[in-house]
Parts: structure tokens; sequence; C-alpha cells
């Protein structure tokens, strides 16, 4: 009988990162979801998966997409922000507007920047 089961695993590969919650340059190692298939007492890892990133210096468990925003975007994002639609001052926390869900211009930006160029070649 094979069965299958996930562990969760800090990953080998480290690197530096801009930390959002301590504003600056940190080490940090992939958090991974790995599958492993077994039968009896062998078991062969079968794939894995990145889930996110760890922040070694505070130990915060982030979204990996903070490896891809600039120290500029990510310095921006960790401060209150005020709705340009109606002006209500929200928490870094929230991706969007309390009063009337807007998303938060500065991360509409961003996710709008890292998203690859069309391409016409191709
Ligand atoms: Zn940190
Ligand atoms: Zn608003």
């Amino acid at each position: 009988m094979l069965h299958i089961h996930w562990k969760e695993k800090l990953g080998r590969k480290k690197g530096r990162f801009f930390c959002p919650v301590c504003v600056e340059h940190r080490e940090y190692r992939e958090i991974r979801d790995n599958e492993y298939v077994g039968a009896g007492f062998l078991s062969f890892k079968t794939s894995s998966i990145l889930k996110g990133i760890l922040c070694l210096t505070c130990k915060s468990r982030l979204d990996h997409g903070y490896l891809s925003y600039s120290p500029d975007d990510i310095r921006r994002s960790a401060s209150p922000w005020e709705c340009q639609n109606c002006g209500t001052r929200n928490e870094f926390t929230s991706a969007g507007c309390r009063s009337c869900a807007s998303l938060r211009p500065d991360l509409a930006e961003a996710s709008q920047r890292s998203k690859p160029e069309p391409r016409i070649n191709d």
C-alpha cells in the first residue's frame, strides 16, 4: 500500500530580502510543503511547493511575493495609507479600504508592474 503525506519543511535556500515587518534587509529561508509517497519504511519526496518565506530575524511568515517587491514598494506599504476614493486612513496591514473597500493604490500599482511585459514576437 502506498501512502501520501505532506510535511512542512524549511527549504535549504536562503537569501536576503526586504522584510516589511523589520523594515530592513534580512535573511530569509523558504517555507516549503513537501509531498512524500511511501510504502512501509520507504518514502520518497515527490514534489515540493513554495508556501512562503520566513524572516530569520523577526520570525514572521510572509508571502513569497515579497521577494519580488522593491524596498520602496515595501516601505510605502508598511505605513498607514489614505484611501484615494473616500479619504479614510487605513492601517498598513489592510490591503483594502475599511470604509469603501477600494484596493490600496500602491499595492495595485506594484502588482501591475510585476506582471511580465506582453511579448509580440512569440
Ligand atoms: Zn523581519
Ligand atoms: Zn475608501
